[in-house]
């Protein structure tokens, strides 16, 4: 540790969502390791997130090197329920409007908390565009954390900037993204809402924010490693002329199982239950199946998933969102008739929280069906499995792309269509033979041996002299100089 990064201190801001807030624990412990004064603000509701996360991390004298401090989230002024602090707690989608109206109102208390602290930098979500303001009033820099890739930073300015689907006739015809290494195809439907649309609301307003307020900020953190895409690095870097330091994957900071299983929300399996269940299966048989913290699928939708990992004849543990807190708490409706008595020691449904990560690294797991949010695609990669793509929503069609088109390690599960809810169009023939894919022949071998090379230039990428440490040794060093 170095005794000199003592003195610079880093606040970080991070988002209200699991996705995000899960990747900020991640780098609190990556600063904190390098001597870093490292704070974590965030609201009373989310900080047992972080303090869970961060608890391993003290010092020889036991001193925690990570703080965390809190902020009163303005619930009743944006005219949301009291005790809705996360974006997971929204009663209804409708409630996103007054959760950005939310995001707003937090400017004040945490110019507060620069004012009476006085770190060194502040790393902010995307998600708070005016904190570049409200750190040049401190006179220090700001940092954006998207928590997506290089890739989908690229694709989404081009496909902002070129409006290419502008010229379609149909949703679902193919185009190529305008400017953009590689000959990315995608369709209309993939295309978020609020660019094709001339939608003026909260949330559309924000998004146009972000933008500008990175475009003035000071640079970017991302998480991913440069031989992971190494194009779309440099296109940022060069073609966009942003500053960008990539210091990823993140989730590779936690070394043990026990420390992979702290993230997020409390798990609702007995984590060395659900390792042994593992531990008794052969490797590359089982497939997991986890669309991330947000998406939801209609009872039909999972009827068809059930049917479709069914009919693969494979092992699998499929992650259920359907859990205590649910209305329909008791109602198993959403399953086929009889599947988990025939599915007995074959399938492992979980109901709520996985831990993701360690059942990702283990050796049985031979393949992901994933949502494509970034930090399970990012995960899956670290992981050395091949994956079905199923996206959903935000950037996750960008990230399919990637997947699939670039790096050549996994299959779409259809021809998927944004949307800000929930999906419910992919048939069991098709998950059947998804999911087969990547799981059994040749080309899933292909595809695996693939992976398991990005792997291990992941896990290059963190070790010293590594391109994801040498990145975050440079940004540390710079952010010295600028004290
Ligand atoms: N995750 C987990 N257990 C679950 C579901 C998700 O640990 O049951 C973690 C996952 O490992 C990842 C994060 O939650 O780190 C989800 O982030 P991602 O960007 O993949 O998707 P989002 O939730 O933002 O859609």
């Amino acid at each position: 540790m170095s005794s000199e990064n003592r003195e610079l201190h880093i606040f970080l801001f991070p988002f209200m969502a699991y996705g995000h807030m899960i990747p900020v624990s991640d780098m609190a412990k990556l600063f904190a390791a390098q001597g870093v004064k490292t704070t974590i603000i965030t609201t009373p509701l989310n900080a047992p997130t972080f303090s869970k996360s961060t608890r391993s991390r003290k010092t020889n004298s036991g001193r925690i090197e990570i703080e965390i401090k809190t902020i009163k989230f303005p619930s009743q002024e944006a005219g949301l329920p009291e005790g809705c602090e996360n974006l997971d707690s929204l009663p209804t989608p409708e409630f996103a409007n007054n959760f950005s109206k939310a995001l707003g109102l937090l400017q004040e208390p945490l110019e507060r908390l620069l004012f009476e602290d006085q770190p060194s930098c502040l790393v902010a979500d995307m998600f708070f565009p005016w904190a570049t303001d409200a750190a040049a009033k401190f006179g220090i820099p700001r940092l954006v954390f998207h928590g997506i890739s290089f890739f989908a930073l690229a694709a989404s300015d081009c496909v902002r900037r070129y409006q290419p689907f502008k010229n379609m006739s149909s949703d679902s015809e193919p185009f190529v993204i305008p400017n953009l290494p590689g000959e990315i195809k995608m369709t209309r439907a993939q295309v978020p809402y609020f660019l094709k649309e001339n939608i003026e609301n909260d949330l559309t307003q924000l998004m146009k924010q972000a933008h500008d307020s990175e475009v003035g900020s000071y640079g970017i953190v991302v998480n991913s490693f440069y031989e992971l895409e190494p194009v779309y690095a440099d296109y940022y870097r060069k073609l966009l002329g942003r500053k960008a330091w990539h210091i990823g994957p993140l989730s590779l900071c936690n070394r043990d199982n026990e420390e992979k299983s702290y993230r997020g929300k409390e798990v609702s399996i007995d984590e060395h239950e659900c390792l042994k269940w593992l531990n008794s299966k052969k490797p590359n048989s089982v497939v997991y199946v986890c669309f991330g913290s947000m998406a939801r699928f209609s009872n039909s939708q999972l009827k068809e998933i059930a049917a479709g990992l069914e009919a693969t004849r494979l092992e699998f543990i499929w992650v259920v969102r359907r859990g205590k807190n649910d209305d329909d708490v008791g109602k198993e409706d959403w399953l086929p008739e009889g599947f988990e008595e025939r599915m007995e020691g074959k399938g492992l449904i979980i109901r709520g929280w996985a831990p993701q990560v360690p059942i990702l690294d283990h050796g049985a797991v031979g393949g992901f069906v994933t949502h494509c949010g970034w930090n399970s695609t990012l995960e899956g990669i670290a992981a050395g499995l091949p994956m079905v793509t199923w996206p959903v929503s935000a950037e996750q069609f960008y990230n399919e792309k990637l997947v699939t088109q670039v790096l050549k390690i996994g299959v779409g599960v259809g021809d998927q269509m944004w949307v800000s809810v929930e999906g419910d169009s992919v048939k069991r023939e098709a998950i059947e033979k998804a999911v087969t894919q990547i799981m059994v022949g040749e080309e899933a071998e292909e595809m695996r041996s693939r992976s398991k090379g990005l792997a291990e230039q992941a896990r290059g990428a963190i070790e010293k002299g590594g391109s994801s440490h040498f990145d975050l040794n440079a940004l540390i060093e710079e952010l010295s100089c600028q004290r």
